[in-house]
């Protein structure tokens, strides 16, 4: 029989990614054959049974989803304050699907949701350098000189925080607005609108284009679409 890593196989059910697997072992919350399991290295076969709070794992098929997320909905699959989460746009699924990372409640635009916890795990890591294509409407009228520093890297609350690439797309000179486009590999929380803050171009409206070679076109907000097998072999 084939000896897995614990971690991994609850990953492969879908619960959640192999990083947050290791946390739930070394909680105390896993349970092999009705015992608890806290050392990370514990090998299991299909034949154990493997209990996360005291609820087996189910063997969910892998889904990846395409989701444009509105404005107004939170990345999460739960909130407190009872919002609308992310999950909620893809009510006929009956698999337990996650986020792939999280934009901001105000932001629009392209998540990603899964149950494939290695693939997240991979998607997530920063050596894999995934292109996160954000355009943002900004107040004032930057040029793309004044965009230059966000690629050297600003920085905000004690941290830098770098751009792949920034430019501007147009000028509303009687608004006193414009659209930039951002691109980033990292994934810091309010990342766009830090860096857009830290050099006085604050954000007004922000949305997420592009994730690796995924866009939008074609779709509206609120809408989602399955990947096809070879753009989740593509993403791999
Ligand atoms: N940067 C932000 O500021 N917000 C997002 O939601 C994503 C990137």
């Amino acid at each position: 029989n084939n000896l897995e890593r614990l971690q991994k196989v609850i990953a492969q059910s879908g619960l959640t990614s192999r990083r947050k697997a290791e946390g739930l072992i070394e909680e105390g919350r896993v349970e092999v054959n009705n015992q608890k399991v806290t050392e990370l290295g514990t090998k299991v076969t299909e034949n154990d049974e493997i209990k996360v709070d005291g609820v087996p794992l189910t063997k969910d098929p892998l889904v990846h989803y395409l989701v444009y997320k509105p404005r107004g909905v939170i990345s999460s699959v739960k909130d407190d304050k009872n919002r609308k989460v992310v999950t909620e746009l893809i009510p006929e699924i009956d698999e337990r699907v996650y986020p792939v990372g999280r934009l901001d409640y105000d932001t629009s635009g392209l998540v990603l949701l899964t149950n494939d916890g290695d693939l997240t795990q991979l998607l997530m890591h920063p050596s894999h350098e995934i292109d996160k294509v954000y355009v943002a409407k900004v107040k004032g009228i930057p040029t793309n000189k004044d965009l230059k520093p966000l690629i050297k890297g600003v920085f905000s609350e004690g941290e830098k925080l770098k751009a792949v690439s920034a430019k501007v797309l147009s000028n509303d000179s009687e608004k006193k607005n414009s659209i930039v486009e951002i691109t980033l590999h990292e994934g810091k929380n309010r990342q766009v609108r830090r860096m857009l803050e830290a050099i006085n171009y604050p954000v007004q409206k922000l949305k997420r284009e592009r994730y690796s070679f995924l866009d939008l076109k074609g779709m509206q907000p609120g809408e989602y679409r399955e990947l096809t097998p070879h753009e989740v072999k593509q993403l791999r």
